[in-house]
């Protein structure tokens, strides 16, 4: 009995050390933290490759989980050049890899990929202090393929940038975008204005060629022209202080940004241009000409911030203790936007000037249509039935870093530290929400939620603290811009 007992063991052995020599896989057998306890994790190892190349150095090996594999956040998309940010205050982790945003909240099987909302098949954990989220459904959603190798455990992620770049037909896609951009950027700076002599010798006369406005200096000096940026009512209106004469007094530019233009002469001469776009104003004095010359809002301003107040004409917002949310927003916005004016190095553009309706989207394309730098929306919280919930809150969405680092987080986050340090109320973090004003937006934006009108202390704040407000705003958008100053 003890024989063939001995026999039927050293044969199991055999089959036993067989099998793994066959399959030559590690064993991996370590302590994980997660969900405020100790678990033991004894399992086959798994490795993951980008392209085929297999990611070596990993602080924190990927695991299987409920027959999942949750990977390090961080150590495997940043390999793939994707930017991961883990956002503290919301236990989110942010992927962003081309126009693709991932937000994945810890232990929620809920993530949104582009602020939709879907279902993932496992939640992301924290685990040993790093952030493991779901490989496959991650690599789904950024839109790169998995292939699984049982023999060696490699799974396998394979980018979309590799499968495009070797097919023939988009590489030349590719050579010729760019040969498309090389050649705007050429005609764009041999565009620049240049003297240009006038029909039938007439003071003022628009140069169709160079997209510009040409008057004959005849003794004006650039102290006598103002200009009027009215791009709320779509029009930039330039003055100068001169009686000019000339028979052309309506022209109809060709223009991104001009669809008509006319001139209005009596003691002083008028010029209105009627825009296609929100656009700036270079004005330069140079060879017996004054020239003005329509161009993008940001090849003339280094810092643009736009403000939105929230709601307005037929949207009143919430009301109650005194306080209607449209006007309120429009005061804290106006505050805002005067200390900017009046400080001059960041140029302010105002979503709505006055009580007026203004669609949501129409908002964020504003910001997107300028080139902005910044996008702060100003609301005012309310809940029913309860008059106790009270303080300050800001959502941010998508990152949206235009190169310069500054996300929308950070600008959520910094709006936030100003209003509750200026105001005293409590705070109530930085939060995520598929706002239109946010999900619309391509610039850094986020959304303050001030205080509650519904609360009466948080009320009184409010109504006594619009210039609290304006100033807290003011010196967050300064101080971002000292630390991400914007790439032109
Ligand atoms: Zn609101």
């Amino acid at each position: 009995m003890n024989k063939i007992r001995f026999i039927i063991i050293s044969m199991i052995t055999v089959l036993l050390l067989n099998t793994s020599v066959f399959a030559s896989n590690r064993y991996i057998n370590i302590t994980l933290t997660y969900d405020y306890q100790k678990h033991n994790y004894n399992a086959e190892e798994v490795f993951v490759a980008i392209n085929g190349e297999k990611l070596t150095g990993l602080t924190m090996p990927p695991i299987i989980l409920d027959d999942y594999t949750l990977v390090p956040a961080r150590e495997v998309f940043e390999s793939i050049g994707a930017k991961v940010e883990w956002k503290k205050d919301i236990e989110q982790v942010f992927v962003t890899y081309g126009s693709t945003l991932v937000i994945i909240p810890i232990n929620s099987d809920k993530a949104y990929v582009n602020g939709q909302a879907s279902k993932m098949d496992t939640e992301a954990k924290i685990i040993n202090n790093k952030t493991m989220i779901p490989l496959r459904f991650v690599s789904a959603a950024l839109d790169f393929k998995i292939e699984w190798d049982s023999k060696t455990r490699i799974a396998n992620i394979i980018t979309k940038d590799i499968v495009t770049t070797t097919t023939e037909q988009s590489t030349e896609t590719t050579t010729k975008a760019i040969t498309t951009r090389k050649e705007v950027t050429t005609e764009a700076t041999t565009k620049k204005p240049q003297p240009v002599t006038s029909a039938n010798n007439e003071y003022i006369w628009y140069d169709y060629d160079n997209d510009a406005l040409y008057i004959k200096n005849t003794g004006i000096a650039l102290s006598d022209i103002s200009e009027q940026d009215s791009y709320n009512e779509g029009k930039y209106i330039v003055t100068v202080n001169k009686k000019l004469q000339t028979s052309n007094t309506a022209f109809t530019p060709n223009s991104e940004y001009v669809e008509s233009c006319t001139v209005s002469v009596g003691n002083k001469t008028t010029i209105t241009f009627n825009e296609n776009r929100i656009m700036a104003m270079d004005i330069s004095n140079a060879n017996g000409y004054i020239c003005l010359k329509p161009i993008p809002p940001k090849e003339r301003y280094g810092k643009i911030v736009i403000i939105d107040a929230g709601h307005g004409g037929s949207q009143p917002g919430a009301m109650g203790n005194d306080i209607i949310e449209k006007d309120i927003t429009l005061a804290m916005a106006n505050s805002v936007k005067n200390k900017l004016d009046s400080d001059g190095r960041v140029k302010c553009y105002m979503t709505r000037p006055d009580d007026r309706d203004v669609g949501l989207e129409e908002r964020a394309e504003m910001a997107n249509d300028i080139g902005g730098d910044m996008f702060i929306s100003i609301h005012i919280n309310s809940v029913e039935n309860n008059t106790e919930a009270n303080g300050t809150e800001t959502y941010s969405l998508y990152p949206n870093d235009l190169g310069n680092g500054l996300t929308s987080y950070a600008v959520a986050e910094e709006m936030l530290d100003q209003l509750i340090t200026k105001l005293g109320t409590s705070n109530r973090k930085v939060k995520s929400n598929t706002y239109v004003v946010l999900k619309a937006n391509n610039i850094p934006a986020a959304l303050c939620e001030i205080g509650f009108l519904t609360n009466e202390k948080d009320a009184d704040i409010m109504k006594n603290g619009v210039d609290k407000v304006g100033q807290a705003l003011y010196d967050g958008i300064i101080s971002l811009f000292n630390e991400y100053p914007p790439v032109r």
